[in-house]
């Protein structure tokens, strides 16, 4: 009988010890919370977004960083291998908009649930309030157990760290594994916050915390005007700056390049400055007597044109019927490229996901052992591999969870889940 002993019951854990437990393996899940899965229930906006329902090669586009070494476990463990292992489970799931996988009753517990129940299934040995404190290794850089928070040590032939990253501590994510790996000889890159909102230096968008603009362009470019990252798509002013799909995938994409950035907002991308400018003219000759607010408000919300008004290059005072010709063009530049300053990235407290953590090059990616110490396991957000928005980071959790299971259990985990369900039926 091998003895597994899991760290950290997330998506990545409980995925692992739910598929590794078996017959000729007893699984430890050990977790310091009080219950399992504590980031999962706030997935999604609750709702927990799985996975998505896309082709292997768009899933590997959006994963951000060290993509190719997810080759191996998103081919052993697909996105449709993940819709039919929680199918499979009783759970049943809806694709939305963007191929969002979501549970079909929109409730993200049903996901932790279904893997609960496999866990018990499977007779996992589930032990809650259980922090590790260190991992144990011997002098043939073997792994040979953990030790708890509370002295106590657990022996094991193979130990998984499926900790996750930094981001969220309050759901227990608090970057011990990347502790655990040095304390074993493992590189751990650089941490920074990702797919997280910006910070920038204007008051006037503050004013304009909680409003949604949808079809922006947005353009980042450092202090020598070399462009960042551009995109497009839907953003949200938040109180200290902004945030919103478009954002959070430039900061996933351009990372901390982005900070001490411009980052310039164009309102009407579909129109040209000529178009536009020949939009402005018919508002302005519409506005007749009333001022620049009621123009702009024409073209944009009304708390937006508002707020314009104070930085745009055209007087607030200015008549619909006043406004020349030339100051038309100011103005259809102006809307096409709005300035914003970007003080900083969003800390970790508020970001979905953490990019950087153990080197990958240091592990075996059919496997997700370690290269340097036989019997120790990396799954999950503890390495060094994120995703942008969509289900993806889920997806990884997942597929590495796999790979590591099969490798723990001989391969013999999906044929066990299938005989299951058959003798179930
Ligand atoms: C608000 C929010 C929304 C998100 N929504 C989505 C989404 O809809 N779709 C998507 O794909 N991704 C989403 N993500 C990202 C996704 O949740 C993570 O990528 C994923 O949870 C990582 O799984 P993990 O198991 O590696 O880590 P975690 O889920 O963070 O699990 C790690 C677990 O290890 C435990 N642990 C840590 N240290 C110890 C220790 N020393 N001893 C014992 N236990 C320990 C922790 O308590 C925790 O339970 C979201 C993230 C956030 C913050």
């Amino acid at each position: 009988m091998k003895n597994i002993v899991v760290i950290g019951g997330g998506a990545a854990g409980m995925m692992t010890a739910a598929m590794a437990a078996g017959e000729h393996q007893r699984v430890w899940l050990l977790e310091k919370n009080e219950k399992l899965g504590k980031k999962l229930y706030i997935t999604g906006k609750g709702r927990c977004n799985l996975t998505n329902a896309c082709d292997m090669q768009e899933l590997l586009a959006h994963v951000m960083t060290n993509g190719r070494f997810l080759y191996s476990a998103f081919s052993g463990f697909s996105n449709w291998d993940t819709i039919a292992f929680f199918e499979e489970l009783g759970m049943k799931t809806k694709i939305e908009r963007g191929n969002r996988v979501f549970p079909e009753s929109d409730h993200a517990y049903d996901v932790t649930d279904a893997l609960s129940r496999e866990l018990r299934r499977k007779k996992v040995s589930v032990r809650l309030k259980c922090e590790v404190r260190s991992v144990l290794t011997n002098q043939n850089a073997q792994v040979c157990g953990v030790k708890l928070a509370n002295g106590e040590c657990i022996p094991a032939d193979a130990v998984v760290v499926a900790t996750g990253g930094l981001s969220y501590p309050s759901t227990g994510a608090t970057g011990d594994g990347y502790r655990f790996a040095k304390e074993t000889g493992h590189e751990v890159t650089r941490c920074v916050p990702s797919l997280v909102s910006l910070t920038v230096r204007e008051d006037w968008c503050r004013e304009l915390s909680g409003l949604s603009l949808k079809n922006v362009a947005v353009c980042f470019e450092d202090k020598n005007g070399k462009e960042l990252f551009s995109g497009f798509g839907e953003m949200l002013f938040t109180h200290r700056g902004v945030s919103g799909p478009v954002i959070l995938t430039a900061s996933a994409q351009a990372s901390t390049a982005l900070c001490q950035s411009v980052l310039y907002l164009d309102l009407k991308p579909a129109l040209s400055i000529e178009q536009l400018e020949r939009r402005l003219q018919r508002e302005c000759e519409a506005a007749g007597g009333r001022q620049l607010r009621a123009i702009l408000s024409a073209l944009m919300p009304a708390s937006l044109a508002g707020a314009l008004c104070a930085i745009s290059p055209v007087s607030a005072k200015r008549i619909g019927a006043q406004i020349t010709r030339e100051e038309r063009a100011r103005l259809a530049q102006f809307i096409k490229r709005i300035p914003l300053s970007i003080a900083e990235l969003g800390g970790f407290t508020e970001a979905v996901v953490t990019k950087g953590g153990v080197a990958v090059s240091q592990i075996t990616p059919a496997t997700m052992e370690s290269r340097l110490i036989k019997g120790l396991f990396f799954v999950g957000e503890v390495l060094d591999l994120d995703a942008l928005t969509g289900g993806f980071n889920l997806q990884i959790a997942w597929s590495t969870a796999a790979a590591c299971a099969r490798a723990l259990s001989g391969g013999g985990e999906r044929k066990d889940r299938k005989n299951a369900k058959a003798n179930s039926d």
